[in-house]
């Protein structure tokens, strides 16, 4: 990801900062590119992913595998809903986490020192995978979970841009077909200018 200085680097989904988002991803969304932070894309490619483990679907699971959320298009694995639920029974009314709690957030960046965290024995923040030094003591840091938010929010908007590409590339190639075409035109237009300017200078040459 190149770091975009020439505009302002904060979320066109919800506007939160670079800063406070740490990622933004590059998406081709409803036909426009779109600068998203990891929250936004995942919001805006349920179904792709599992809310669960985070797992990105290559093809979605198959229906006995899954559960669809009753309110939108989001896909869990069965076994993941059953795993984080009381019950060992498939609820009847799946609800994804964000249709179930308003507030809910995918990534939340914590703001723990992680030494600390260890030494207080903290499970949240024990197996911090990426840590960022702001300033000394303050230590932003990413959990296990967040990290895995953050990996399916990488893999849906590189595959989002390699189809963007996909699809310009067969733009490209179309227009550029199309333009072969408007010049062949134009070129034939051209002569036929040409044609009936001489057939004309030929007609009045034979009147004069
Ligand atoms: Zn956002
Ligand atoms: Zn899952
Ligand atoms: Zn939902």
């Amino acid at each position: 990801m190149t770091p975009d200085q020439s505009s302002s680097p904060s979320c066109e989904g919800c506007g939160i900062s670079r800063d406070l988002s740490l990622l933004l991803y590059n998406v081709r969304y409803r036909a426009s590119q779109r600068r998203f932070c990891t929250n936004c894309v995942l919001k805006n490619h349920q179904g792709l992913f599992c809310p669960i483990c985070f797992d990105v679907y290559d093809d979605s699971p198959p229906p006995h595998l899954r559960l669809i959320c009753h309110k939108c298009p989001s896909l869990a694995h069965r076994s993941c809903v059953v795993a984080s639920s009381d019950s060992d029974a498939t609820p009847a009314f799946y609800l994804c986490p964000p249709c179930g709690d308003p507030k809910f957030t995918y990534f939340k960046l914590t703001s723990k020192n992680p030494t600390v965290a260890k030494e207080n024995g903290d499970r949240d923040s024990v197996d911090l995978v990426a840590v960022s030094a702001q300033n000394g003591n303050s230590i932003r840091a990413v959990d296990m979970q967040s990290a895995r938010v953050l990996v399916a929010a990488a893999r849906i908007a590189a595959s989002s841009m390699t189809k963007a590409a996909a699809a310009a590339r067969i733009d490209a190639e179309r227009r550029c077909k199309e333009a072969a075409l408007a010049r062949k035109k134009a070129r034939e237009a051209l002569e036929q200018v040409e044609y009936l300017a001489a057939k004309e200078k030929d007609a009045k040459g034979f009147s004069a």
